[in-house]
């Protein structure tokens, strides 16, 4: 750690990305490298000799820029959008320079108490329930990773605690439940935490309930279940979900799992963070039922990847399974059992110090400035939508609450063949993948109800109304070219 070089090339990284930020809308949204492209062009082993720094950068702009895909340009409308700030980038790297390991409250108080600060704050903006709060006797918030590492924890906590309840020799019998809207990994945290495969249950959804997982559908599944002898143990379920931002009726939901002493997790990935608007807390009724509840702030708070909020009222079902308390960790701060040792509460021992650049980005926009941000996005997307309901040769297809638009080209344009519908996913196919093409912005796809859809998500962090309308103007035209060809 030499500081004037140190200095030298900080300051050269910052000019980089800032002219990356001030040009990124001159590059392909979406990559256009081939694959292989990198592995091709780069030595296949390591410089024996160290190379100069401005060499290393100079590779950044020929081999490595090309390969991105711009998650940060304002013409990004694909999946979720990871949206970033400079408030959490400068919080990183005062994480990074740190560099502190803060497993447990001595290895670095301040890495722990300040995950609790902001965990305090984020729980209070959500208006979450006292319940999940370290001044409750048994609730608490932690930072993981990712969603997934979310799931893989609450599941662990809720098939020990049932399995202390009813004995290790059913573990076979334990179900989970959650909707066939559910995100692909819920499933992938069922299989890691050894749950038989067989005992996952999707409840089917529909389009005449919006594609929620209606609690009727839930109660008669879970009934079959204990019919010939399997436990219930858990339930997932959505506020927003991936493809189309449905959300499952929570308090309804809560009860069905209630009369099963089910633990109920709440997944709200994306659209938690719309949560910290007074106008979008009604999403959340009935959270006060569940017994834990998550939200990417690296998605839709302005916080750089990744960063996955979680509270849970029993902190003590889930350090059970995942404390560990080897010798070379032992000291007197955990001895009285008076500090939070996080390393309990997830997967792994080590933990980078995440907590800063949430604090960061909540000082730096205080409330007030993230709430707008959030209420732009939103418009952003009612104005889209406007757009494409204005123009009768498309449809939304699914109602929108946040900001996600999910629209196509509708089949009676298109549908002079036997069979529309068909045609019509196949059409949509094409308008997406030629607007895509075009570089000019990024949108992506999914399916519900066989239906083959557009996906327009605002939330890239640099968007504004010139992008949405613009992007509007492309698929419009686009569709038109395409539709001309298809006459004749
Ligand atoms: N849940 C929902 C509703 C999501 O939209 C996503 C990702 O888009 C996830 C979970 C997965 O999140 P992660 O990648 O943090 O595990």
């Amino acid at each position: 750690l030499e500081t004037k070089e140190f200095r030298r090339q900080g300051h050269m990284v910052i000019d980089l990305l800032a002219d990356y930020f001030e040009n990124i809308e001159n590059y392909p949204v979406r990559s256009q490298v081939k694959p292989g492209y990198l592995l091709e062009s780069l030595p296949d082993s390591a410089p024996m000799q160290p190379e100069s720094f401005e060499t290393i950068l100079k590779d950044v702009h020929r081999d490595i820029i090309p390969g991105l895909t711009h998650w940060q340009s304002p013409n990004f409308f694909a999946y979720f959008a990871a949206s970033g700030s400079t408030a959490s980038f400068v919080g990183d790297m005062l994480m990074n320079g740190f560099n502190v390991v803060g497993f447990n409250w001595e290895s670095s108080p301040a890495a722990t108490e300040l995950e609790i600060v902001v965990m305090e704050w984020l729980l209070k903006l959500l208006q979450l329930p006292k319940s999940f709060s370290f001044t409750s006797d048994s609730g608490g918030g932690v930072l993981h990773g990712t969603t997934c590492e979310a799931f893989v924890c609450t599941l662990l906590a809720a098939k020990e605690k049932i399995l202390d309840q009813i004995g290790r020799d059913n573990a076979e019998k334990l179900v989970v439940y959650c909707s066939d809207q559910t995100h692909f990994s819920f499933q992938k945290s069922v299989k890691i935490v050894g749950i038989n495969p067989k005992n996952i249950r999707h409840v089917l959804t529909s389009k005449s309930t919006n594609f929620q997982l209606t609690p009727h559908s839930l109660d008669e599944m879970i009934k079959r279940d204990v019919e010939v002898g399997l436990v219930p143990m858990y339930l997932c379920a959505t506020v927003g979900t991936t493809s189309t931002t449905a959300v499952d009726p929570l308090g309804p939901l809560c009860e069905v799992a209630s009369a099963y002493n089910m633990w109920v997790h709440v997944d709200a990935a994306y659209a938690g963070s719309a949560c910290i608007c007074p106008e979008f807390r009604h999403f959340l009724d009935g959270v006060e039922g569940a017994s834990s509840f998550s939200f990417n702030a690296h998605k839709w708070l302005l916080t750089n990847l990744s960063c996955c909020c979680l509270w849970v009222k029993d902190k003590f079902a889930l350090t059970k399974p995942l404390a560990t308390n080897p010798e070379y960790v032992k000291n007197k701060a955990t001895d009285s059992g008076h500090v939070v040792d996080y390393k309990d509460w997830q997967i792994s021992l080590t933990r980078r110090f995440q907590a800063l650049k949430l604090w960061m980005v909540l000082r730096s926009y205080g409330v007030t400035g993230l709430r707008e941000v959030i209420r732009k996005h939103v418009k952003m997307a009612k104005d889209f939508e406007e757009l494409v309901t204005l123009d009768k040769r498309f449809e939304v297809i699914v109602p929108r609450y946040f900001s996600l638009v999910c629209f196509r080209v509708c089949p009676y344009v298109i549908g002079k063949h036997y069979d529309s519908e068909l045609e019509a996913n196949e059409f949509n196919k094409k308008l997406l993948e030629s607007v895509n093409a075009m570089g000019c912005v990024y949108m992506t796809h999914s399916v519900v109800g066989g239906v083959y859809f557009i996906r327009f998500a605002v939330g890239a962090t640099l968007t504004e109304d010139r992008h949405v309308k613009k992007a509007w103007e492309l698929v419009k035209d686009q569709a038109t070219s395409m539709l001309a060809g298809y006459a004749n």
